[in-house]
Order: C-alpha cells, then structure tokens, then sequence
C-alpha cells in the first residue's frame, strides 16, 4: 500500500515535472540576431571608399607582405591581409567608419618566436568587418597589455574613417599591424573595397620599398 503511494506521487510529480518542459518549449522565443543599424552614422551600403591606416607615410618602417591567396607571391605564403611595419609609437587610423565589435588579445609561444596580438574588430555593415591586429613578437604579457593600453578604442565606440585607433609598440622590428577585410567572415583583397586616392597611396607607399610589387596576388 505504502509502495504504491510512492509510485503514484513519482507518477504525478513527472507528469507535472513533462508538463513544465513542454510548456517551456513552447514559449521558447526563436533567436534572432539584430540587424546592423548605424543609425544613420554613415551610407553602409556599400564599402568603396577604404583608406590606408597611416597619417604619415614615413610611419612606415618595411613593406614585407601583401595580400596573397596562393603561395605564387613575392614572399612565397598565403597572407589573409596587409602587414603594415609601423615605426615605435606611430598612429593608427581607421581606414573605414564603423562599430568597435570585439577587441581581443592572443599570443603563441614558441621556441622559436613569442607572437602575441591584440586585435581590433571593427564592422562597417551586415557583411564587411575589419581587424587591426597590433601584432608583435614578446614572451611579456606586460608587453602586451602595454600595447593594448596603446589603444584609444573601447568595444561599442563607433569610428569615422581618419579616427585613431591607437599607437603601435613595436617591442622588436618584424612588429606590425596585420591589416584584414572581411566579407561575410572571408579575406579579401582591401583593394575590392578601396577607394582610388587611397589605392594610389598605398601602391606608392608599397614601391618604395618593393617597386614591382602589387598589393594582392590570387
Ligand atoms: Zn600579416
């Protein structure tokens, strides 16, 4: 008699415990992400006018890599950006208007060489993002949060093309800023994306030093 009790109150509670759970997936809103709104900031609709990230093209220190989707390149790698080897303490600016989505670090220890990065995600629409990696090469997390305190950038800012986003450290001389456009979460070439002027200010900054080099290779 006592038994069957038991049996009878487990019985009702999992009923109830079946009916709570149905009801909650019924009321389980389906989830949405919001659309892009820059609230009228600047034409999103398409990005064709992308700058260089200098003020001063004698910021630059080296040109070492382009943009490259095979390894048929002067430097021989797939490179999903542009390496822009900026001098000690130099400005950085937005090439393009958007939103400050995510600033991360990341960092590789190796034997061989110590890279850390400090990212800068910025979206300009629904499909185009693009990162400022202040990378360089240092063990010292201190090194690192340095450069990140080098940043005027804080996540949710919104940038005009020409604002700054920092100031690079460059702890030795293979140091740059990894420079990425993104459509729908894939590289591009930053020429797609680019506006003429700007274009012919790169090709000349990039043929000071590598005279018969293109900014992108397919
Ligand atoms: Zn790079």
């Amino acid at each position: 008699m006592q038994l069957k009790k038991i049996s009878n109150l487990i019985f009702i509670v999992a009923i109830i415990f079946m009916a709570v759970i149905i009801y909650m997936g019924m009321n389980q809103q389906p989830e949405v992400e919001e659309p892009f709104d820059n609230e009228g900031r600047y034409d999103s609709t398409i990005l064709n006018n992308m700058g260089v990230i200098y003020n001063d093209s004698l910021d630059i220190a080296h040109w070492n890599n382009g943009y490259s989707e095979s390894t048929n390149c002067p430097w021989g790698v797939t490179h999903s950006g542009l390496d822009y080897i900026f001098y000690n303490n130099s400005i950085v600016i937005a090439a393009a208007p958007g939103l400050v989505e995510e600033i991360y670090m990341g960092w590789q220890i190796l034997p061989y060489n110590n890279i850390y990065w400090v990212s800068v995600q910025i979206k300009f629409n629904e499909s185009m993002t693009i990162t400022y990696g202040f990378e360089g090469n240092s063990a010292d997390a201190g090194v690192w949060s340095q450069q990140e305190a080098m940043l005027d950038v804080e996540i949710g800012d919104w940038v005009t093309k020409g604002d700054q986003i920092g100031r690079f450290l460059r702890p030795t001389e293979y140091d740059h800023v990894h420079f990425s456009i993104y459509r729908y979460n894939q590289a591009i070439c930053p020429r797609l994306a680019m506006g003429e002027d700007d274009y012919n200010e790169i090709m000349s900054l990039i043929h000071t030093f590598q005279p018969t080099w293109e900014l992108c290779y397919p």
